[in-house]
């Protein structure tokens, strides 16, 4: 009955999450509080290795990308549910390093890595750089050739695919500031400067069309445009690259209104045509990556919150404000983000109007959803919001010197604290004077 299959009613009546009693869970670590799931997390990325093996043989990776969920327990599950991880700075990096993160399945992305970060990853011998322009190529090799070493490189293609997605996370068209565009030339360059540079290891390209795709269609589109792009690179430079990457962004259920394709149906349908196009150019078969997120951690996860003011404003709108907001869950003041919200304590209670769920924060676009739809609610109650396991976390700050909350893992019912809440101590710790 509920969006996620990690959720059930238990015998209290109360919501449950991977077995877990939410109410107790709140009692125990305080609100607001984060809740993952560790078993939903480890199926899915079982439905994606799975999917890929049965599609493709064994000539892939599953790259977890981390900026989703970054925490030092997350880089261990996934790294032993087998997976790679995505890492966009020294900090993710660092974090995934200290996890024990094996440093040849970490690959480096972003628009503008900065030397230091370069140099540190190269000095930690990562697996591969998604290297998104020619400044950044240049300063590869050149801290390469001062390391004394070769830095393995895919680079960032723009293939001008419509992922049908929202603007703000859409990124595979040419006016994108994420890596270079096939249609005016500039990947074609970008591939013929890199074969000049000695300490430039060329393995492969990457894309990543946007985020929250519900079709396979815009995969399969993707991955159609980069075979030929990769046979258009063997027949030019006579170069076969041997790595593609077709990126993240499957789509997940937020609401009743999202319907995306199974993990199974996209893998299926991308895998199909990159076999049928190495057919049709005469290419090898490339090792495959993609790098799903926000699929591997979203549904896995809920929030939950104490209930302080109602404000019934009449004729106007009932403020129900709770004791976090944008700062532990910013993607509906910035993108507004619809999510389902239920009360733990009396989960299947009716609805019995629509409220806006306001944040306890300084700004008055500090929601967190618009004409929800809640039962009576009062003062005190607990108000969970579902599905935030992606981009919640990850996303939090401290405005208003707010601590961040903690982030406890169930498990088939068992709790344990992997990330602790934050205290106004560690808000003051980096003040100086
Ligand atoms: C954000 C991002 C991903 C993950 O996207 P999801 O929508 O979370 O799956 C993968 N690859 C790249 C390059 C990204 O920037």
């Amino acid at each position: 009955m509920f969006i996620s299959d990690s959720l059930t009613i238990n015998n209290n009546g109360h919501l449950a999450i991977g077995g877990a009693d939410v109410v107790s869970l709140a009692e125990k670590y305080g609100t607001p509080l984060y809740i993952m799931d560790e078993d939903k997390i480890r199926r899915t990325c079982r439905e994606y290795n799975n999917a890929l093996k049965e599609c493709y043989g064994d000539n892939f990776l599953v790259f977890y990308a981390s900026k989703a969920f970054s925490s030092k327990y997350i880089y261990k599950v996934i790294d032993s549910e087998g997976f790679g991880t995505d890492v966009v700075s020294g900090g993710e990096l660092y974090t995934a390093l200290k996890a024990g993160f094996p440093a040849g399945k970490i690959a480096f992305h972003g628009n503008n890595k900065t030397p230091a970060e370069i140099e540190f990853a190269l000095k930690n011998n990562i697996r591969d750089f998604v290297v998104d322009n020619v400044f950044e190529l240049h300063l590869l090799d050149e801290t390469a050739k001062k390391l004394g070493v070769r830095a393995k490189i895919s680079f960032r293609i723009k293939p001008g695919v419509d992922a049908h997605t929202h603007d703000f996370i859409k990124t595979g068209q040419i006016d994108s500031k994420f890596g270079v565009a096939l249609e005016n030339g500039e990947a074609f360059d970008i591939i013929k400067e890199a074969l000049t540079l000695s300490n430039i290891e060329l393995c492969g390209v990457h894309c990543h069309i946007g985020s929250q795709i519900f079709d396979a269609e815009p995969f399969s589109h993707a991955a159609e445009i980069m075979m030929q792009f990769m046979a258009s690179i063997k027949n030019e430079f006579g170069y076969e690259l041997s790595e593609l990457n077709l990126g993240g962004g499957f789509g997940i259920r937020y609401t009743e209104k999202d319907d995306p394709n199974s993990i199974y149906e996209s893998v299926k349908n991308f895998t199909d045509t990159v076999k049928c196009e190495a057919q049709k150019h005469g290419l090898k078969l490339p090792f495959i990556s993609i790098e799903p997120g926000r699929s591997v951690v979203a549904e896995s996860g809920i929030t939950v919150y104490t209930v302080g003011s109602v404000k019934n404003i009449p004729g106007v709108r009932t403020y129900v404000s709770v004791d976090g907001g944008m700062t532990d869950n910013p993607r509906y003041a910035l993108y507004g983000a619809e999510y389902m919200m239920l009360l733990p304590e009396r989960p299947s209670a009716k609805p019995s109007g629509k409220v806006t769920v306001a944040g306890r924060n300084c700004e008055s676009g500090d929601l967190l959803g618009e004409d929800v739809p809640l039962p009576e609610v009062t003062p005190g109650d607990l108000l969970t919001v579902l599905t935030t396991g992606a981009y919640n976390y990850s996303m939090a700050s401290n405005y208003n010197r707010v601590p961040r909350p903690p982030v406890v893992m169930v498990n088939h019912g068992e709790d344990k604290l992997i990330i602790k809440r934050e205290t106004y101590e560690d808000l003051i710790a980096n003040d100086l004077m």
